[in-house]
């Protein structure tokens, strides 16, 4: 399958990974929006949010514990984070495979509403 995200998972594309199981990896974003800036991903090509099914869900709620203890290691867990799904052409997911992107290490602006190029 020619996904970007599975590529790295198999290593034919490399990446500064911050953690890893069996099932999940989590590695540093190539254009940090702030200080931390990593996506976590499962293994199991999942194409989004959208695609997420009932056998999945131990595997989604894995990724938020992952989320908690990388967020802990990259010395955000006290100061905030943020955790963010793509999904669909709205929200500018741009990669097709489910990740959650976890952001943090400085003030986050408010959250985006409808931006100028949809409205
Ligand atoms: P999204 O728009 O939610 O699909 O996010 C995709 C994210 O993947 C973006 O923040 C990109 O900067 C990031 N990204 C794209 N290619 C790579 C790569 N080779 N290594 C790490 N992050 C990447
Ligand atoms: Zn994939």
């Amino acid at each position: 399958m020619d996904c970007l995200f599975c590529k790295i998972t198999e290593g034919s594309i490399p990446s500064q990974k911050v953690f890893e199981n069996e099932r999940i990896l989590v590695f540093k974003d190539i254009q940090p929006a702030a200080p931390v800036h990593v996506l976590i991903i499962p293994k199991k090509h999942i194409g989004s949010m959208n695609d997420v099914e009932e056998q999945d869900l131990p595997l989604i709620a894995e990724m938020h514990q992952v989320a908690q203890q990388v967020a802990k290691e990259l010395g955000v867990a006290e100061s905030g984070y943020r955790l963010i799904n793509n999904c669909g052409p709205d929200s500018g997911q741009a990669v097709h495979h489910i990740h959650y992107h976890l952001i943090g290490g400085a003030k986050l602006g408010a959250l985006t509403g409808i931006s100028d190029s949809h409205a």
